[in-house]
Formats: structure tokens, C-alpha cells, sequence
């Protein structure tokens, strides 16, 4: 998710201490040394730059690193940096996120990848994104130490998933207009606000970091200003800021509506919503299902009428927008969805009520 708004390749990393190339990424490594680690990133004020190494590592590595002139949403982008970098590196394997990061390095390259090297790299890496003023990082091996600053990772992401998860639209005064397709459709803009992620997955919280370390061009902010319908989603800044965007082919957006004024869809959208008129109701279909939904059409079709236009009863969302509280407020949520694609069902089971589920049907199972 990090390279549509942080691009690596604008990224220089490389500081001579180890083989570094994009071809090495998603290198998998079978034979050598396997290190247990965490990640964490945080804003704070930094007295000293530069890195630091906490005994000997080992069989751990976690990375710390304090950045100085940035929100802690852009922190978080810069965390998932780090296995965007270290990956480049030849003959090193990062896998997971978080507090479970597993470090592969094979026999070849255990010599190079040191912690000084790795250090070194990601404090370049870091200084080089203009909105940063100072960076601190410290990698550690030290058992103890290790254990503690990993306790406190996993306390930072679970404050940082509960504060995203609770963000409301009416919390903040501006959303962000995301204009990366464009390229491919001219009239072309998405919105994305605490409860409506973009089509392809976009965050609030990422678009906002994508402003602030102006690492790409295409996300911007915009006001809300005027409440036309809380429900609905509807502010009077964005419908004049998407009448601009789009040359005036679409003068009003509903946020949280499928069936008057839907948002655009982009290229990327992972799932698109559509009415059935006969059940008053709407389905689901993700990209991954080949098979026609109860429209008698296929997810591709549909994709193709939609792309880039305001299309009522349709809207491509994300599975994150399918979590939000936000989901189709407007028109009743999920009391009205009565199909979903199996890869959906298999997803919404995981947080929808019995009660609602019993609701919708899905390819080898109706609904009671
Ligand atoms: S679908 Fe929307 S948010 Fe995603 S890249 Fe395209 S314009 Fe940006």
C-alpha cells in the first residue's frame, strides 16, 4: 500500500554497505541466518541524529526510529518503509509487519548486513523525505531491551488502529482528493475521509501523510466545509472542489450513497456495490470472482461502464470502506445487501451480526 503514495524509487537508500537493487525484493531466502524483529516509528523530538546499535544481534533486530517534523500518521508511513528498504537489500528476506518481523539473510550476506548498515540505510532513506527535519535511529539487539521496546510497539499499533478505527467523518474539517488515475481518466477524482477509504484501499490516515511528506503529487486536501447531508455525506466545498476536478461533469458527490450522486470510481477499486432493482437491495462482487452476479453481469463488465464516471446504483468501495460505520449510511448499510461474492462473504463473516449475515446470500448459499 505505501508505494501509491511514498515511491521508493524517489527514495535513495543505497549507502554502500550492502548490494542493493529492486530485483533483490521479494528474494526469498532459504538457507541462513533467521532474526526475529519489530518496527516501530514515532514522532518526537530528536536531540542528536543519527544511529545507534544496542548490543549484539544475534538472533534479533528491532528498529526504532524517532522522526522529527512530521504527524504520527506519517510516521506510520515511514514505519512500513522499512521493509520496503530492507528488502531491496541482496540476499535478505523481510517478512511480516509490526511486532512479528522474521529478518532472513542468507550465508552470503551476513557479513554486510550489520546493524551499523542497516541503520545507515534507513536513516538515509529517511532524511531524504523533504517534510522530515531530524532522525534518530536506534537498532536493537540487546535481549532485554528488545523485549521492552517490542511491548511498547505493539502498545503505539494498538493506540494507532483504535484511533483510526474511531475517526468519524464530522471529526475533521478537510478529506483528501486522490488524482492518481487520472492519467487513465481524465475526469477523474476520489474522495477519501475517515469512514470512506478510497475504491483501491487508500486510508485517510495514508493520504494524509502523502500531503505532509509530499513524496507524490496527486493526493491534496480539501475543506468540507458546509453539512448538505451528514448521512449521505454530503459538504458543499466538495461538491464545488469535484465540479472543478472534474471539469464540471460531476457537480455533486454523496459520500455514503450508491444511488444518487455515488463517488467516481478509479482503476483500482477492489470490490464494486451495485443495486438489484427487484429486491430493492444491493449486492457485492469482488475483482477475484469470475462468475455473473444477480445483474447477469461479471465484475469486469461493470468495472469497465463505471470507470471514471458518476454511475447511479453502482460505486466501486474497499474492503476497508465494508468495516467503516460509514458503509452505505445513507441508504440503510448492510441491512440492505442481499448478495455478496464468496471472497466477500468469506470477509464480512468476520465482523457482521448473525442477524445480518442470515440476510445475504452468496454463490452456494441463500439467504434464510
Ligand atoms: S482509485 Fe482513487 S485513490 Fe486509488 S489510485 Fe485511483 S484515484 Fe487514487
Amino acid at each position: 500500500m505505501i508505494e501509491r503514495f511514498i515511491d521508493p524509487d524517489k527514495i535513495d537508500a543505497d549507502s554502500g554497505c550492502i548490494q542493493m537493487d529492486h530485483i533483490f525484493s521479494g528474494e526469498k531466502v532459504r538457507d541462513g541466518k533467521i532474526l526475529h524483529g519489530f518496527e516501530l516509528a514515532e514522532t518526537g523530538r530528536v536531540e542528536k541524529e543519527g544511529v545507534e546499535v544496542a548490543g549484539i544481534c544475534e538472533d534479533r533486530m528491532g528498529i526504532h526510529a524517532i522522526v522529527e517534523g512530521i504527524s504520527d500518521d506519517s510516521a506510520q508511513a515511514i514505519e512500513s518503509l522499512f521493509s520496503e528498504i530492507i528488502s531491496r537489500m541482496r540476499g535478505v528476506e523481510y517478512r511480516f509487519r509490526k511486532e512479528n518481523v522474521l529478518i532472513a539473510v542468507s550465508d552470503e550476506s551476513l557479513d554486510s548486513f550489520t546493524p551499523e548498515c542497516v541503520g545507515k540505510i534507513l536513516f538515509k532513506a529517511i532524511k531524504s523525505i523533504r517534510a522530515v527535519r531530524k532522525v534518530r535511529i536506534r537498532i536493537i539487539c540487546d535481549r532485554d531491551e528488545f523485549e521492552e521496546a517490542k511491548r511498547r510497539a505493539e502498545e503505539v499499533h494498538a493506540e494507532r488502529e483504535r484511533r483510526s478505527r474511531d475517526l468519524k467523518d464530522e471529526d475533521v474539517q478537510e478529506f483528501y482528493i486522490c488524482e492518481s488515475c487520472k492519467v487513465y481518466l481524465p475526469y477523474h477524482a476520489c474522495i477519501i475521509t475517515p469512514e470512506r477509504p478510497s475504491p483501491c484501499g487508500t486510508l485517510y490516515g495514508e493520504a494524509k501523510s502523502a500531503v505532509e511528506l509530499e513524496v507524490v503529487g496527486y493526493y491534496s486536501s480539501a475543506e468540507k466545509g458546509e453539512v448538505i447531508d451528514r448521512e449521505k455525506g454530503e459538504y458543499r466545498k466538495i461538491n464545488e472542489e469535484i465540479e472543478r476536478r472534474t471539469e464540471s461533469r460531476v457537480k455533486r458527490i454523496r459520500i455514503h450513497s450508491i444511488l444518487e450522486h455515488p463517488p467516481l470510481t478509479g482503476n483500482f477499486a477492489q470490490a464494486i456495490v451495485f443495486y438489484i432493482p427487484e429486491k430493492d437491495g444491493f449486492g457485492i462482487v469482488d475483482r477475484s470472482f469470475k462468475g455473473k452476479t444477480p445483474l447477469g453481469l461479471r465484475f469486469d463488465e461493470m468495472e469497465k461502464f463505471i470507470l471514471g464516471t458518476q454511475a447511479e446504483g453502482f460505486a466501486g468501495i474497499s474492503f476497508a470502506y465494508m468495516k467503516s460505520g460509514g458503509f452505505l449510511r445513507g441508504e440503510g448499510g448492510w441491512k440492505r445487501v442481499v448478495w455478496v461474492s464468496p471472497g466477500i462473504y468469506e470477509f464480512i463473516r468476520t465482523f457482521l451480526p448473525e442477524k445480518i449475515l442470515k440476510n445475504i446470500s452468496t454463490e452456494g448459499r441463500r439467504s434464510s
